[in-house]
Parts: structure tokens; sequence; C-alpha cells
């Protein structure tokens, strides 16, 4: 069990590929504190479901693009687990429009989930990564904020910046042995995609070397790599997981 005795982050770990990093980090021994924006019963299942691996759990309410929530959050874990040695980055949404059609609203509210909650709890968690001279930092991108895709100016835009943001941390923190990557995943199964119409899906999945559409848990298997004790000198990079989809 390759994260035996941590304790982690895991931010938007409710459904899709949040939940499915917990249940894997779960599986290495890892204690994992997870948040959504609101305490209900799907939390409440998933943190039954990670207790039930016989690791500490705990699931918290949490806007994560709001500051001062963030801070409260990092500060009641720290309190409930003693420590933290990994934050995963994971939280994020769309709201899709051609630019033409997109409006102020649809732009800001894209860029503050997916990009301002990566620098809320950034902020929130750096001064006891910093005092205990160890951390791992993971932030779920996407190959959209590398390559770009129509519709999704504001998404792709909100990842880029994940993606600068993620490499101007790693430079400052990396002296203190805090590491920062971020993974890219490419088009994943989740019910974030399980709108999409399956002729769009088929012209995607055609476009896809690998023929087919990867699993959260997929994405979940790089993040206990990057979480791990096994790439201690792996900072700053970016980590597509898209079944060698061009452009990523
Ligand atoms: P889902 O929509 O399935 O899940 C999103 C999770 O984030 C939920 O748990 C949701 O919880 C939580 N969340 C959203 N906003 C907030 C917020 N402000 N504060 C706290 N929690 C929040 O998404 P996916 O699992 O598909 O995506 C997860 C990540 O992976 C995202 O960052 C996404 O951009 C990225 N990604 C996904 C791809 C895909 O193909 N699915 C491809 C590339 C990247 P709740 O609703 O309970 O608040």
């Amino acid at each position: 069990m390759i994260l035996q005795g941590k304790t982690a982050i895991i931010t938007g770990a409710t459904r899709g590929i949040g939940h499915a990093i917990a249940l894997r980090f779960a599986k290495e021994g890892c204690n994992v504190a997870f948040c959504g924006r609101t305490h209900n019963e799907k939390m409440v299942a998933v943190e039954e479901e990670l207790l039930a691996l016989g690791i500490t759990a705990k699931g918290y309410a949490c806007d994560v693009a709001d500051y001062q929530q963030a801070q409260d959050f990092v500060k009641q874990v720290l309190a409930d687990f003693g420590k933290v040695d990994i934050l995963v980055n994971n939280a994020g949404i769309t709201d899709d429009a051609a630019v033409k059609r997109m409006t102020e609203e649809q732009f800001d509210r894209v860029m503050h989930t997916n990009l301002g909650s990566v620098f809320c709890m950034t902020k929130a968690i750096q001064p006891s990564m910093w005092r205990q001279g160890h951390g791992s930092i993971v932030n779920i991108g996407s190959v959209v904020g590398i390559a770009g895709n129509y519709n999704q100016a504001n998404y792709a835009a909100s990842k880029a910046g994940i993606i600068g943001f993620s490499k101007s941390c790693a430079k400052e923190f990396a002296a203190r042995n805090i590491r920062v990557n971020v993974v890219c995943p490419g088009f994943i199964e989740t019910e974030m995609t399980a709108e999409v119409p399956k002729e769009l899906m088929d012209t995607w999945c055609s476009r896809i070397p690998m023929r087919r559409p990867g699993t959260a848990d997929e994405v979940a298997q790089a993040c206990v790599f990057l979480a791990s004790d096994m790439c201690p000198y792996i900072t700053s990079h970016v980590m597509p997981i898209c079944g060698g989809m061009e452009d990523a």
C-alpha cells in the first residue's frame, strides 16, 4: 500500500473522478478528507464507503472557490486529522458555449470555480506543508487546457491557467520538498460527460488512438503515483491521461 499512513484532501469527491481518486487512495492506505459543496446523502455514502476500507475518512461541505470556506475547511481537516500530506484539487465545472454567445457570467463562473479554487486551496494548505517540509499537490487540469476546444473557451482557459499556476508553485515550493504536478484527463466517462449525445461521443472516440473514453479509475491511478513517494523528483510535470489524443 503505497500511501499507507498518509493523509489527503481531495476536493469534489462526491462523484466522478474525485470519487475514484478517493477510493484508490483509501485502497492504498491513505486517510481521506474530501469535500463537495453540500453535506448530503451522497457525501455520507462516500464517507461510509471509504470507512469500510479501514482508513479514516470524513466528508466536509465546502465551496472551494470561496477563499474563507477553503481556509476553514483546511483548518478543520488539520484539527481532525493532525496533518495533510497530499492535496488533490479535483473540483471543477463546465458551462459550455461558443465565445460568440458566452456571457461574462459564464466565463467568470468557470474561471472562478476551476482556477480560483486551486488558488484558494493552495493558499490554505501551503503554510502547513511548508512547516512540515513535505507535500504533494496534484491538480486536475484537462487536455482541453493544452489543446483548446470548441465551445469551451472558458473551461480551456481555466485549465490552462491551472498549468501555469502549478508550474509557478512548483518553483516556489520545491525548496521545501513540496511537489506540484498536473494530471490532464482526456475524455473520461463521468456524470460530467454523460450528457454528451451518442453520435458526438462516437466522433470523439474515433479521434482517440485507443478508440475509447478513459475511466475515472485510470485517472485515479496516475494521481496515486504522483501523490506517492515513488516519484520524489517529479515536480512541475503535466501528465495527459488521454489514450494518446493528438495535441495533448
Ligand atoms: P463531476 O461533475 O462528475 O464531479 C465534480 C465534483 O466537483 C463533484 O463532486 C462536485 O460536488 C464537486 N464540485 C464542483 N464545484 C465545486 C465547488 N465549488 N466546491 C466544492 N466541490 C465542487 O466532474 P468529473 O468527475 O467529470 O470531473 C472532475 C475533474 O476532472 C474536474 O476538474 C474536471 O474539469 C476534470 N476533467 C474531467 C474530464 C471528464 O471527461 N470527465 C476530462 C478532463 C478533466 P458537488 O456537486 O457535491 O458540490
